[in-house]
This record gives C-alpha cells, structure tokens and sequence, in this order.
C-alpha cells in the first residue's frame, strides 16, 4: 500500500469517507506524497504527453495567439505575460523564444509570470527555462499576479482540478464518496450529501441508478477569478484542454500511470488523476463577467494559426527522420484521431474583441 493510501485510508477511519474532489486534491497536491509534488509525471518516461511536450510547434503557436490579442486589445504598455500549471515549463520556453523573435520590444516591457501550485514542479521550470527565468517571477495564486494587462495562458490546467461527483441511488441524487470496504480497501460509497436539482444536467430525471454526474465548483471559481481579472485590467486568455461542450451524464474521472488507464482508486499519488473539462460551465463563468467565451476544436484551432506552414519551415533543410518526426507531431496535435478532436481550445477575450481563427461565429 502506498503512503498516500495508508494516510487517506487512516483519515477516513478518523472523520468518514471522503469526497471525489478531496481524494483528487490529496492525490494531486499532498504536500508529502501528492502526484505534481513528487513525481515527474510528463514525458515519454513520466505518465503521459501533453502537447507542448509533443513539439515546440504548440508552444509557438500558443504565443502568436497571445500576441495577436495584445495587438488585437490595443497593444496595451505594462502587459503581464502569464502562464497557469506551467508543468515542466516547455511552453513558457517556446513562447518566450518565439515572442523574443517576433516582438523583442513586446518581451522586455512585458512581467512574465509563471503561477504554480507545486514547488517541486517551480523548480523544474526553472531548468527549463535557463537563463530565461532571471526574468520570471513564480507565484502560487492568481490572486498574486502583479497589476497590468493580462496575457495569460494555461494547457490542461482545468482537467487538474477536482471534480464532485454524485451518483444516482434509490433515494436520488447523492454524492458520490470514497471509503473503506470490508477488507479495508478504499471503495466508492453514496455519501449523505445531496445536490441541488439546478445544477443537474439535461435526462438527469430519466437517468438510471448508478449513473453518474460531475460538478466542478473548483474549476468555476478558478475560471472566476481569471475572469475577474481580465474584465478589470482587460487581456485575454487562452485554455486548451480536453472535455465536452455539453454537461451530461457520465463519470469522466480516470487515471493515468506509464501511458495506461489505472483504476483510479489503486495508486493514489502515483498516477494522474484528471476528470474531462466541462467547457460550457467554464464560459458561463467568464461570460458572468462580461466577457467572450468562445471555443474550438485543438485542431482547427492549431491548422488555422499555420501549423502546417510551420511544420514545413520547420522541416526545411531537416534530415528524412526529423521531417518524419514533425509530420507525426502534427499528426498527433491536431489530427482527428489523437489530440485535435477531443482538446478543445477556449479563448477568454474582452467583449468586443475577436481573435482569429476564432470568429464571432464561434
Ligand atoms: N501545462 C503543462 C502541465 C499540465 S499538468 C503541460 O501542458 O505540460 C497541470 C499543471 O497545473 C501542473 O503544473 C500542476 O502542478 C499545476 N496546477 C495544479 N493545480 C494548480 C493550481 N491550483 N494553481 C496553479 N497550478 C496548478
């Protein structure tokens, strides 16, 4: 049995079985034994591959986006370049080395801003960044960020905060728990609490016991708080992650450990654990604020800022491997089949603005 398990296990004897959202929070950011607190999770060696770990492309892109915004918001002085769960910091790296290119003047008036829940993970960035992070600042809470415009970006953040889960019993809507068996095992239980009929999806009337809904109060109240910035100090954000644009009946929670689903009770602290990102209560959020929520697809997304054209500059002049090796990162980031469907891109922006490829249609 693992640390982290013997020490849920002993709080749950102590107090009651415990919610989905805590048992995620415990397995993600325990300070002793948490997932981003001790492990090296991205990477072909670590647990899984984000996009910015599949090419720089991403990264790149990510960063035309964002200066496209600045431009696109009246190229305010003073902007705070920002990035959320900045991971092992490979993105932040690519865009800076991008903005460097594309705006020097851009880059040296601009706070750069890495915001990060796990030390160990801070450190990390540092590495990666170099001597590049001379000029960053790490903080823990959007609440630090410094006064200015903000530019801020944040890849699969949202999927990393916790969900709450209900399920469907005999006596109705409860919330779905974490326990112990009688063999001493965590277990799911109904717990008592319920949830308000409101805040239920579309069929929940009909659906059969068992069935599962997710709610996300953490996500909201961080997208809120982004929001609340943008709206006062005006900028944009930009959120790629993987989810569904329609609230529905379903339990999306899983684990990921050596690039394959683990259940997700087996190894806390030792795998990922991430529920899929509910698109529409995120731009509610933002949208509470006055603001445009819009999204798309990664893939139309990363073809209509030029990824294609970006692979061949990319390639040109490369060996037949590194071109082969960039075609599959294309593949693989906005193809159909692999990230281009099911991560989908969000894009906060002030009301009146409209940043391409999105379009006020979207
Ligand atoms: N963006 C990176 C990493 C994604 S994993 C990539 O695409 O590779 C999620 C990241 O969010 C980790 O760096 C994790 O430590 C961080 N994180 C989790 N909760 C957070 C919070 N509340 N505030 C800031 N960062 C958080």
């Amino acid at each position: 049995m693992s640390e982290l398990k013997r020490k849920i296990a002993r709080l749950i004897e102590a107090a009651g079985p415990i919610s989905v959202a805590d048992y995620m929070s415990l397995c993600l950011l325990d300070p002793e034994h948490g997932y981003y607190t001790t492990r090296e999770p991205f990477g072909e060696k670590g647990d899984f591959i984000t996009a910015p770990e599949v090419s720089q492309m991403f990264g790149e892109l990510v960063a035309v986006w964002l200066y496209s915004a600045w431009k696109a918001c009246g190229a305010p002085a003073a902007p705070v370049l920002a990035e959320i769960g900045p991971g092992r910091g490979t993105m932040m790296a690519d865009m800076l080395r991008t903005l460097e290119r594309l705006d020097p003047s851009f880059l040296s008036d601009a706070k750069l801003i890495l915001i990060e829940a796990s030390a160990r993970l801070s450190k990390v960035q540092r590495e990666t960044l170099g001597q590049r992070a001379e000029n960053c600042t790490w903080i823990a809470d959007v609440g630090d960020l410094p006064e200015g415009p903000l530019f801020i970006a944040g890849n699969e953040l949202f999927d990393a905060l916790p969900v709450r889960q209900y399920v469907k019993t005999a006596q109705g809507w409860r919330e779905r728990m974490i326990g112990l068996d009688d063999k001493e095992q965590l277990a799911f239980v109904a717990g008592a609490g319920s949830l308000e009929t409101s805040l239920l999806p579309e069929g929940a009337d009909n659906a059969r016991e068992g069935a599962i809904v997710e709610i996300a109060p953490a996500r909201t109240a961080m997208m809120q708080r982004i929001a609340e910035a943008l709206a006062r100090r005006g900028g944009a954000g930009l959120f790629p992650d993987y989810g569904y644009e329609k609230p529905a009946i379903g339990d999306t929670l899983q684990a990921l450990r050596a690039h394959a689903y683990d259940d997700v009770l087996a190894h806390p602290g030792e795998a990922d654990i991430t529920a899929h990102v509910d698109f529409h209560a995120l731009k509610q959020a933002a949208k509470s604020h006055g603001l445009s929520a819009r999204t798309m697809s990664q893939g139309d997304f990363l073809l209509g800022l030029g990824l294609l054209e970006r692979a061949g500059r990319l390639g040109a002049g490369r060996s037949h491997g590194e071109q082969e090796a960039i075609r599959d990162a294309v593949e693989r980031l906005a193809g159909p089949e692999t990230m281009g469907e099911l991560f989908r891109v969000l894009a906060v922006t002030p009301s009146t603005v409209t940043v391409p490829p999105f379009t006020s249609a979207h």
